[in-house]
């Protein structure tokens, strides 16, 4: 075998990064386009644990952002969710969780870091962003027509200048957000068909994102 073959990545991977606070059919539908346009045998999802730039008490406990997402993606084949994010402790860095999946999946496995455009576009800030590159292809979801603005064009120049590509992916379902389903349930409004059923019933029976109760004691189980 040439040595050319034996570098090849043979598996593509897709890690979906987020706090899922809750997940909702913008992201289960970003998930499911770029498996199909990037050809990802696989799409892991990561609720996120302490993200550095969120403070922890805002943000709703793990152990209901990782069940949401065990709900949301049951009936796909093709994902999973993992726990590499919830179970370190201290802040959690993507150049850290992406060194321990490369150590998980090897070196033929080309990984693809998807997250919400408006979180790539910080990138720049995160830690070992240089590095980041070499780690793994990052495609950021936004949807159709939406405008990030100059910081976008700026963003691009930066992974052209380092021989890189950012890949944005359009999805018309990005449309639905977590802020407004929280806040929908804060008003007592519909939320149907914004999440899968499960969701919406598991958000229901544990009183998540009523004002009257409180579930953000932090983002560690
Ligand atoms: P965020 O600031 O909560 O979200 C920014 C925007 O992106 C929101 O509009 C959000 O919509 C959307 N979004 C988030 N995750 C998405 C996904 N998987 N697919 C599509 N849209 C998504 O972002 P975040 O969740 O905290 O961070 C996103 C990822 O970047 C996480 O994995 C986090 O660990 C990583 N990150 C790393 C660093 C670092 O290493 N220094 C810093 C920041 C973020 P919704 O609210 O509707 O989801």
């Amino acid at each position: 075998m040439s040595g050319w073959i034996m570098n090849r990545k043979h598996r593509s991977i897709g890690i979906m990064g987020g706090t899922f606070d809750p997940i909702h059919y913008g992201h289960l539908v970003t998930a499911e386009a770029a498996r199909g346009q990037f050809g990802l045998e696989q799409v892991l999802f990561l609720p996120s644990g302490t993200p550095p730039h969120k403070d922890p008490t805002h943000v709703t406990e793990t152990k209901h952002r990782y069940t949401m997402t065990v709900l949301a993606t049951l009936t796909n084949p093709y994902f999973e969710v993992s726990r590499v994010d919830i179970d370190r402790r201290g802040r959690t860095y993507t150049y850290d969780t992406l060194r321990i999946l490369q150590q998980l999946y090897g070196e033929h496995t080309q990984l693809y870091f998807i997250t919400g455009a408006d979180a790539i576009l910080e990138i720049v800030g995160w830690k070992n962003s240089e590095s980041l590159l070499d780690m793994a292809e990052f495609i950021a979801a936004t949807r159709p027509g939406f405008c990030l603005g100059e910081h976008q064009g700026r963003i691009q120049d930066w992974f052209a200048s380092r021989k890189k590509r950012l890949n944005v992916l359009e999805v018309p379902a990005m449309a639905i957000s977590s802020t407004d389903i929280r806040e929908r349930v804060s008003k007592r409004e519909s939320i149907r068909y914004l999440v899968p059923e499960t969701v919406e019933y598991y958000i229901r029976k544990n009183g998540l994102y009523s004002q009257d109760v409180q579930n953000t004691a932090g983002a560690h189980e």
